[in-house]
């Protein structure tokens, strides 16, 4: 097992170029444990560069993210929910409500009536992601969320589905255009639809004209948004694990399970004590542009799934990525036990056990 170093400067960096490339309030998105960063620790480092709104998915994340950034910050519980407990957990938290659906708004307002409050909530449209929220031409199903007494819409926002696909940015702006129309067609309708957002992190760059009222970010934070602009973005994280012992393999060696792989030379291997348990080798990699195919297809050559740097210098993994392990050919260099391994993995892939270092 690594440890995984995650830079606070760079995250600061970030969080500076984010809200500079947005112009407009950013919304925080820090689900998934912070992207993987811890939760608490995301969310504080955030707070600390002037971010106010945060977004998360799950119910349990409300208390330990409160507690991180206090109570002077919005939270948007991006699930839309038709659950009465969770209703009642997200109106008494005093989070905003994600409303995506007849029955979501059923239940927040049964919540917010119970609690003898009214919900903050945000319409949530789906303009091609197939998830929840009410379709634009569900005008009916939209306008009931305005009529509900114990429910105050605050906002109304929507999810790209392909902002990173950089080869059909059209299916982007078509999304963004239904999008602005259904809030057109509400606003005509004397509906004040409040805040309206729609960008995430590849959209910021991709689709500047996505950026509307707000904008919604987390990948963006670590650096990690598939975009041909120039970000000025810090990539943040990497694996760092010590070579702990270097053996020699005559050629045609088996290695690994089942023996797929075989040495095609005298080959030098590193052991690496990080494998699939840390998240190494378990992301299926995008194959969005030619560099990403003209990767894979080398790596593919080569029958390695993945690269480690030691010292400064990629090597290949010989194989497979094991549970625990990985065999790196260190045949053309020189490498010694000690030596520190380090690997580029999402943290969103990384394991919870895995542990993180904050510098
Ligand atoms: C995850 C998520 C985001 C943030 O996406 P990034 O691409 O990481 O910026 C924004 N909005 C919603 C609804 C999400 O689920």
């Amino acid at each position: 097992m690594g440890k995984y170093i995650i830079n606070r400067a760079a995250i600061r960096h970030n969080a500076a170029a984010v809200q500079r490339a947005a112009g407009v309030p950013v919304i925080a998105v820090v689900k998934a444990n912070g992207y993987g960063m811890g939760l608490e620790w995301m969310a504080a480092t955030l707070h600390e560069c002037g971010i106010r709104a945060f977004a998360i998915t799950e119910l349990s994340d409300i208390a330990p993210l409160q507690d991180a950034v206090g109570t002077d910050c919005d939270i948007l519980m991006l699930r839309s929910t038709a659950l009465a407990v969770e209703a009642a957990a997200i109106v008494g938290a005093g989070c905003i409500a994600s409303v995506g659906s007849a029955a979501a708004l059923g239940a927040l307002s049964d919540a917010a009536r119970a609690a003898g409050t009214v919900a903050r909530a945000h319409i949530k449209v789906d303009v091609g992601l197939g998830r929840y929220g009410f379709s634009p031409d569900d005008l009916a199903g939209l306008e009931a969320c305005f009529a509900a007494d114990d429910v105050a819409i605050e906002g109304i926002y929507a999810h790209f589905p392909g902002a990173s696909n950089l080869g059909d940015l059209e299916a982007s702006r078509t999304q963004l255009a239904r999008f602005v129309a259904c809030c057109e067609a509400l606003g005509a309708r004397g509906h004040k639809v409040g805040t309206r957002h729609m960008a995430n992190s590849p959209a910021l760059f991709n689709l500047p004209e996505a950026r509307l009222d707000a904008v919604r970010a987390g990948s963006a934070f670590l650096g990690r948004v598939i975009t041909a602009a120039d970000t000025g973005l810090e990539r943040v994280g990497i694996l760092e694990a010590p070579v702990i012992d270097v053996k020699d393999f005559p050629a045609d060696t088996p290695m690994g399970y089942g023996g797929a792989f075989r040495t095609k030379r005298a080959t030098r291997a590193a052991i690496v004590p990080v494998g699939t348990q840390d998240g190494f080798g378990v992301q299926v990699k995008p194959l969005s542009d030619f560099h990403q195919v003209l990767a894979a297809g080398k790596r593919w050559m080569q029958k390695s799934s993945e690269t480690v740097t030691i010292e400064g210098r990629p090597y290949p993994v010989l194989g497979v990525v094991d549970l625990s392990l990985s065999m790196v050919d260190v045949t053309d260099g020189e490498v010694a036990p000690g030596a520190v391994a380090r690997i580029d993995i999402n943290p969103l892939f990384l394991s919870a056990r895995t542990p993180r270092e904050y510098c």
